[in-house]
């Protein structure tokens, strides 16, 4: 079974760990302690720090197990390794939690998703995020975008997926998380290619080069007529003229729309939209612009655009945005898997439909 290594915390100032029958081995001298019975190991990274001022690159400094319980940091208690490493600025720690594959996805269920949720919905996010975790493990993308050893695979954050602690998982995680132990979508070539998953799609899901400009040939762009009956309702936001003002520029500074723009935007008009297109069409100063919608998400953040499916139209001198869904729309839509869930559809019925052009496989 994989061993997955996450980083569970960023950018510290000290670490405290606490467990019983602690080892630590620290790396500078090669020291290597057991501390009987329960102990709390205190890191001041300041005092590490001194040692990669001119490196920029992570240093691993320290690891704790403890072989016979649990690791507990930040009120959360883990299984597997803690590894305590200096942040790629130099400037404080982060640590990272070692800990076997399914252990992991099945404590991520209860954060990613509910643990409580039909557990045919559970499987299919096993096999999800587990194929996201494999994904970046084996194409070794953090090291490579950090460009020197990383010590980790993923994190636990929004940017790649949440996940939990010892204390998260249930007997129905645990059973979602093993009954599909080793498996993962592929490929029809047998390819891991990353697995995307989010909340709720609002009727259509996307592919990613629609949403990321990434283009993952095995992709399609599904209808999804299940999600409608859970979660929020359709949204809708305002935007100011200056505020609009403000995002052409933006996006002209950044290359999302070819002519250059200067300060002067004298007059802004909207070209009626609707739902299903991806991008949207204004003239600004008579001339026309096409921008792509994900641009606007972008720019405006996930609250005021709480997911990529959405129409514009006019209002006053801003525009009003009505939009369907939750999440950025690409993959398994986690409301729909729960609504097919309900109706009796198995988990991998339900990565069949989100996921035409992939193929189920053990690998492990
Ligand atoms: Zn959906």
């Amino acid at each position: 079974m994989p061993i997955v290594s996450v980083r569970i915390g960023k950018s510290l100032r000290n670490i405290l760990v606490t467990g019983l029958d602690l080892k630590r081995h620290l790396f500078f001298n090669n020291d290597v302690r057991t501390y009987n019975g329960k102990k709390t190991v205190k890191f001041n990274c300041e005092t590490f720090t001194t040692l990669n001022k001119h490196r920029n690159t992570p240093i691993l400094l320290a690891t704790l197990e403890s072989p016979t319980g649990l690791l507990s940091y930040a009120n959360d208690k883990y299984q597997g390794m803690f590894k305590v490493i200096t942040s790629s600025k130099g400037d404080s720690c982060d640590i990272v939690n070692e800990i076997p594959m399914e252990a992991y996805i099945s404590s991520l269920l209860t954060k990613e998703m509910n643990s409580k949720w039909p557990i045919e919905a559970l499987k299919a996010q096993a096999v999800a995020a587990r194929t996201y975790a494999l994904h970046k493990m084996r194409t070794q993308q953090v090291t490579k975008e950090l460009g020197s050893e990383a010590y980790y695979d993923l994190e636990s954050s929004q940017k790649h997926q949440v996940g939990g602690s010892f204390f998260d998982a249930t007997e129905s995680t645990n059973a979602a998380s093993n009954d599909t132990r080793g498996e993962v979508l592929t490929t029809e070539s047998g390819q891991i290619r990353p697995i995307f998953f989010h909340a709720k799609c609002g009727g259509r899901t996307l592919r990613p080069d629609q949403v990321w400009h990434n283009k993952e040939e095995s992709y399609q762009s599904v209808n999804c007529p299940f999600c409608h009956v859970i979660g929020p309702k359709s949204w809708n936001s305002t935007i100011t003229r200056e505020r609009l003002k403000s995002f052409f520029l933006w996006a002209s500074e950044q290359g999302y729309i070819k002519e250059r723009l200067s300060g002067d935007l004298n007059s802004i008009v909207l070209v009626p939209d609707e739902l299903d297109k991806f991008t949207v069409n204004f003239y600004i100063n008579d001339r026309p612009f096409i921008i792509e919608k994900a641009v606007l998400r972008k720019f405006f953040g996930g609250v005021i655009f709480p997911s990529n499916t959405f129409s514009i139209k006019k209002q006053g001198e801003g525009i009003m945005v009505l939009g369907e869904g939750l999440g950025h729309g690409v993959g398994l839509c986690q409301m729909g898997a729960f609504a097919m869930a309900m109706r009796g559809w198995s988990y991998k019925k339900i990565l069949a439909h989100y996921f035409p052009g992939h193929v189920l496989k053990k690998m492990y």
